[in-house]
């Protein structure tokens, strides 16, 4: 394929920050099969390394941008401005074909002499606005602005601190379309802008090797990037799903969902969005036209009273982890934790219901509500353990179960309820990975342990449970098992490659 057949591609390009034009090439090479563009961030390279711009060009197969980013705007260089002056001019005074395809200059710079020479050899100018630190109010005006002379490329890095500043910068995304511009949000809430940039309208998205410095806050790899989120196949008409929560970018569901989306050819891309006021929510779903959500803390709770329709479950357990928009007007909130939790126990128990059956819940918080409800549900026999008793109290009451305290007494009740034990505090989960919030009971090997938690994968607690010989389910399989089913909500079709999952990826 030639280059400017790559060029008609989704654009992606690798911003290189190695110390050593050959270091960049090894890891050009390392991820070719993933990107269309180069970024030759020189401001990175050792000083004896930087006489030598004019050759990188040649040195690979890509068009490439070159920028020698100052301190201000996050970049390296220290040098003064002249001799950054000095370098690009060397840089793009050569007169074969294999210079470079744009080099890539901030807002405030003018010195038309460099201006002229790199559009005489047919070098394009990206003209740069960074701000690490938000959104500038008139973003749309600044990046007309940005477009000096007729093959200009604007580019804007800015950095969106709530979902409302997303929510403009979006709105700046479609006040420009159709115009040719560079338009990205940095950090965790302009996450979103990297992976969508084709279906918005920026001209490119960057990432970085995860084993090397990162250009700028955001950036991820190359094969995360087109692997997991598919990028070379996004465009206007991908669907857009996502899980919201506050902090989000430790999710694992998008490595669940799209994998599904990818299996089942389905054009669509499922997102962290980090979503810090719920309200904020509905609005960008709305310019977005996102079609449906998996819900994590804190908003499982708040949500609901922003909901149209809510099923039966979302009403018992009093919290939505799942919104889709089918036929009916506005959203429908789903729980689909309930329904992940019991698989794995009605696979064992296969059509023998849970009657009979006296299980310990630990715990009273969301996951424990959903667990409690579809327990009785089955017809166990509960006994819900807190560290806060009321909380206990309180959940029994409403589901009609047994309650005591994390302490002797309780633990002591336990072992009349101990056919299946649930754990669902966050105790033992990362970082607080050597918690035991069941420390005090000693396990005979005849219970079913069930962890919820799924990071790490095998819990302090759950680690005595196997020790004991006791038979135990993973927080992993809940999880796994919830996201099947909102997935089947989104797309009416079953998962296709349960088995295919793999966290550690990406
Ligand atoms: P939550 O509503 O905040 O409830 C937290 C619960 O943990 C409360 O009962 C709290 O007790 C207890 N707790 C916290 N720290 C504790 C400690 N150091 N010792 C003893 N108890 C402690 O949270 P949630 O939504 O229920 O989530 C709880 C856990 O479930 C998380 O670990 C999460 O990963 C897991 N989960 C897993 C899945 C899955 O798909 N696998 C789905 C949902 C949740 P107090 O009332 O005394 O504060």
């Amino acid at each position: 394929m030639t280059n400017s057949q790559k060029m008609k591609e989704n654009r992606l390009c690798l911003a290189l920050t190695e110390s050593t034009l050959s270091k960049n090439v090894d890891i050009i090479n390392k991820y070719k099969n993933y990107i269309n563009m180069l970024e030759l961030r020189a401001d990175f390279l050792k000083s004896e390394e930087l006489d030598q711009l004019n050759r990188f060009p040649q040195m690979t197969g890509l068009p490439v941008i070159l920028t020698i980013r100052r301190e201000k705007e996050g970049g390296t260089f220290k040098g003064s401005e002249k001799e950054r002056i000095k370098l690009l001019n060397n840089a793009v005074s050569v007169n074969n074909t294999k210079h470079y395809a744009f080099v890539d200059i901030e807002d405030d710079f003018h010195n038309q002499d460099l201006e002229n020479r790199i559009n005489s050899n047919g070098t394009r100018i990206i003209r740069s606005l960074h701000d690490t630190d938000g959104i500038p109010e008139n973003l749309a005006d600044i990046l007309k602005g940005l477009r000096q002379g007729p093959n200009d490329i604007p580019k804007a890095a800015v950095t969106p601190a709530s979902t409302k500043d997303l929510i403009s910068l979006i709105k700046v995304f479609k006040e420009l379309e159709g115009q040719e511009k560079i338009l990205l949000g940095m950090g965790s809430f302009g996450f979103i802008t990297r992976i969508l940039a084709p279906a918005l309208g920026s001209y490119l998205s960057y990432v970085s090797a995860p084993d090397g410095n990162q250009a700028a806050p955001g950036h991820i790899a190359p094969d995360t990037m087109q692997e997991l989120y598919r990028y070379k196949n996004i465009n206007k008409k991908t669907k857009i799903y996502g899980v919201i929560g506050n902090p989000i970018m430790h999710s694992f569901s998008p490595k669940i969902h799209n994998k599904g989306f990818i299996k089942s050819g389905i054009d669509a891309v499922y997102l962290p969005i980090h979503i810090d006021r719920i309200e904020d929510y509905f609005t960008l779903a709305e310019l977005l036209d996102i079609k449906g959500i998996s819900i994590t803390i804190p908003h499982k709770q708040s949500i609901i009273r922003h909901l149209e329709n809510v099923d039966e479950t979302v009403e018992k357990i009093g919290a939505c982890n799942t919104l889709h928009k089918g036929n009916k007007k506005g959203w429908t909130g789903y729980n689909s934790d309930a329904w992940g939790f019991i698989e794995p126990l009605n696979s064992i128990f296969k059509k023998d219901s849970l009657s009979g059956k006296k299980i310990t819940v630990v715990g009273a918080g969301g996951a424990a509500r959903a667990i409690v409800y579809i327990l009785q549900k089955k017809g166990a026999s509960v006994l819900i353990l807190n560290r806060t008793e009321e909380k206990a109290q309180k959940l029994a009451e409403d589901f009609n179960c047994s309650w005591g305290g994390l302490n002797s007494r309780g633990i002591e009740k336990t072992y009349d309820y101990n056919d299946i034990i649930v754990q669902t505090t966050n105790a033992g989960m990362y970082p607080d990975i050597h918690s035991d919030p069941f420390s005090d009971y000693s396990f005979t090997g005849k219970e079913i342990f069930y962890e919820t938690i799924y990071n790490p994968p095998v819990t302090k607690l759950m680690q005595r449970a196997i020790n004991a010989g006791c038979k135990v389910i993973s927080g992993k399989e809940m999880l796994i098992n919830q996201a099947l089913k909102q997935f089947y909500l989104f797309t009416g079709k079953q998962f296709p490659c349960k088995n295919e999952i793999e966290f550690g990826k990406y």
